[in-house]
C-alpha cells in the first residue's frame, strides 16, 4: 500500500508457460508472479495469460469464470478454445484451454503432446483472444522460447489485422533453452516457416552452414521484439561475450537490457509465511530456531535442544553448533551436480547437517541421487528428498543456517535471495546473478555489502574453501549468522 504509483500507467499482459504457485517448475514461475504483483502495486493494469494445464489445481484459483469461447488456428484446423478469467494470489489471470490434447497431463512439462507445437499454438491463441475480445494492452511481455513465436505472429500477422497498440518485450530467463523448430512446425501456426529461415531472422546461429531447417524460436523472438531483457547485469555480459546467441545479441545490443530479478516479498516473507509453524523476522529470531528444530525433528535429524540466548545456543553451559545447510534446486547439470554431491560429503565431514530438496527430470541423475539418498538418509546428518514441494521449500529456507547454490552458470538465481530473506547465509559460485547478489564476507574491500560466501572454481577444492570459511564463521561467531542484519530485505525490483 505504501508503494509509490508510477505516473505513466500501462496495461501489461504477461504471456507465460509458468506462474507461481499454480504452475511453477522453477524461477520463471516465481518471477512472473512477483513482477505482476509489483507492477499492479505501482498502479498498472496487469494480466497473466497461462495455458490451462490439466495439472493446475482449480481450488487455488479464485472466481474462475469462462469468459470467451473462440477458435484458434493449428495445422489447418480451427480449434475451439475456452478463455477463463480468475485470480491467483491476487493477480488476474486468463487461462487458455484448447479442446485438443495440448497441456493435458500430470505435470506442467513433459505431457504426451508435442510441446513445441503446443506453445506455438498458445502464442497464437493469446493474440487471437486479444483480437476477438478487442483487448489491446500497451505491452505484451513474453517469456522464454515457449512464447517467442508471439512476436513473429504479432508483427507479421496480427499487427496487419486489428492489433495496433501493443509493443512486445521478451524476457530471457535462461538461454540454454532455445525452442529448436523446423520450418514446417512453425508453419503450423499459419505463418510461412520458410520466411524465417534466414540468419537475420530465426535460423539457429549454431548450425554450421546455417541449416534452414533449424530455426530457433528464441532467436526469432530476439529479432522481432521491441525490447529484450535478461535477468541480471552479469548474465547480460556473459551472454554478450560467449554462447551461441552472442552474435544475435550484439546485433540487437541497443534493445538488450540486464535487470536483476527480485523475489516476491509477499510470498516469501518469514513474518507471514503460511507454511511456517512459527513466524519470525530479523528482530525476532526465536521463530527461526523453532523452524530449524521442527524440520530437524520432522526429518529425523539430531535436534539442538536449547533456545537462543543472545545469539548463542547453550546446552548445559556448552555451545552446540550444528549448522543446517539447505540446497533446493532442479537437479540439472547447470546447477553444479558434482558440487552438490561433493557438498553432501563435505558437510558431513565438517559435522554439519544438510538437506537437498530437488527433482531430476533426467532418469540417470534421478538414479544417482536416489543411490545417495539410500546411502545417507538413514544416517544422522544428510537428507536427500527427491521431490518437488513448495511447502517443504518454505520450511527448509526458514530452518536453514546456510543455503548452497553452486551453479556452473546461473542467469539470476532466486534460492540465494529467498535464503537471505529467511535469514540463511548463502554460499554460491561467482556466476551470473549470483555474482550480482552475493558478496563475500571476507572481501574487506566491499564489507558494507557482505552477505555470504563466494567461490570461483568449478572444482571441489574451491567449494571446500568456501564451506570451510562458512562453517568456521558459524562455529566461532554464530551471532553473526542470526543476529547480524544479514536478512536481505530484497524488494521485488520492478523493471
Ligand atoms: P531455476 O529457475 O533455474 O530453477 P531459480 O533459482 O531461479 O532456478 O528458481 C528456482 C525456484 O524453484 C526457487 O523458488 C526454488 O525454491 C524452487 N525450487 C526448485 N526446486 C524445487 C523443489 N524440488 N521443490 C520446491 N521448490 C523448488
Amino acid at each position: 500500500a505504501d508503494v509509490e504509483k508510477d505516473s505513466d500507467l500501462m496495461h501489461i499482459i504477461h504471456v507465460t508457460a509458468e506462474m507461481a504457485p499454480i504452475a511453477k517448475v522453477g524461477g520463471l514461475g516465481d518471477v512472473v508472479t512477483g513482477l505482476a504483483r509489483a507492477c499492479l502495486s505501482r498502479g498498472h493494469t496487469v494480466d497473466v495469460v497461462l495455458p490451462f494445464y490439466e495439472c493446475i489445481e482449480k481450488r487455488q484459483i479464485t472466481d474462475l469464470t469462462l469468459i470467451t469461447t473462440y477458435n484458434s488456428f493449428h495445422d489447418g484446423d480451427w480449434i475451439p478454445t475456452n478463455a477463463y478469467r480468475g485470480e491467483v494470489s491476487g493477480i488476474p489471470v486468463i487461462f487458455v484451454e484448447p479442446s485438443n490434447q495440448f497441456f493435458k497431463g500430470k505435470y506442467v512439462y513433459g505431457g504426451s503432446y508435442n510441446e513445441l507445437e503446443a506453445y506455438i499454438f498458445f502464442s497464437r491463441a493469446c493474440l487471437e483472444w486479444m483480437q476477438v475480445t478487442g483487448v489491446q494492452p500497451d505491452i505484451i511481455h513474453v517469456h522464454e522460447w515457449q512464447t517467442s513465436a508471439l512476436p513473429l505472429l504479432y508483427w507479421d500477422m496480427y499487427h496487419q489485422l486489428s492489433l495496433k497498440r501493443p509493443r512486445i518485450t521478451l524476457t530471457i530467463h535462461n538461454m540454454e533453452h532455445y525452442g529448436e523448430c523446423r520450418q514446417e512446425q512453425l508453419s503450423k501456426c499459419g505463418l510461412d516457416g520458410a520466411i524465417y529461415a534466414t540468419t537475420d531472422k530465426a535460423v539457429d546461429d549454431r548450425t554450421i552452414g546455417h541449416n534452414p531447417e533449424r530455426l530457433s524460436l528464441l532467436k526469432g523472438g530476439i529479432v522481432y521484439d521491441n525490447a529484450v531483457l535478461t535477468v541480471s547485469p552479469t548474465y547480460l555480459k556473459e551472454t554478450l561475450c560467449s554462447g551461441w546467441l552472442s552474435s544475435t545479441l550484439i546485433r540487437n545490443r541497443d534493445k538488450y537490457f540486464g535487470i536483476l530479478n527480485g523475489i516476491d516479498t509477499a510470498i516469501w516473507n518469514p513474518a507471514t509465511d503460511i507454511y511456517l509453524p512459527v513466524k519470525f523476522n530479523a528482530q525476532k529470531l526465536e521463530g527461526k530456531k523453532f523452524c530449524k528444530n521442527y524440520v530437524q525433528k520432522g526429518l529425523g535429524l539430531p535436534v539442538e535442544s536449547a533456545g537462543i540466548v543472545e545469539g548463542k545456543d547453550v546446552v548445559n553451559g556448552t555451545q552446540r553448533k550444528v549448522p543446517l545447510v539447505v540446497c533446493i534446486t532442479r537437479l540439472v547439470a547447470q546447477k553444479g551436480l558434482h558440487l552438490i554431491t561433493h557438498a553432501i560429503k563435505n558437510v558431513e565431514e565438517l559435522g554439519g547437517q544438510m538437506v537437498v530438496l530437488g527433482k531430476a527430470p533426467d532418469d540417470r541423475v534421478e538414479r544417482e541421487f536416489k543411490d545417495l539418498a539410500d546411502l545417507y538418509n538413514e544416517g544422522p546428518a544428510i537428507r536427500i528428498l527427491l521431490m518437488y514441494s513448495e511447502e517443504l521449500s518454505h520450511m527448509l529456507y526458514a530452518a536453514a543456517d546456510m543455503v548452497l547454490v553452486p551453479s556452473l552458470y546461473e542467469p539470476c538465481g532466486l534460492a540465494q535471495m529467498i535464503g537471505m530473506r529467511y535469514g540463511a547465509v548463502p554460499t554460491v559460485r561467482r556466476t551470473g546473478g549470483l555474482a550480482d547478489t552475493v558478496f563475500d564476507i571476507d572481501d574487506h574491500s566491499n564489507s558494507h555489502m557482505a552477505n555470504g560466501f563466494v567461490f570461483d572454481g568449478i572444482d571441489e577444492g574451491s567449494l571446500n574453501g568456501a564451506l570451510d570459511r562458512a562453517f568456521s564463521l558459524y562455529k566461532n561467531r554464530q551471532e553473526i549468522f542470526w543476529l547480524r542484519d544479514l536478512i536481505y530485505n530484497c524488494c521485488c525490483r520492478t523493471r
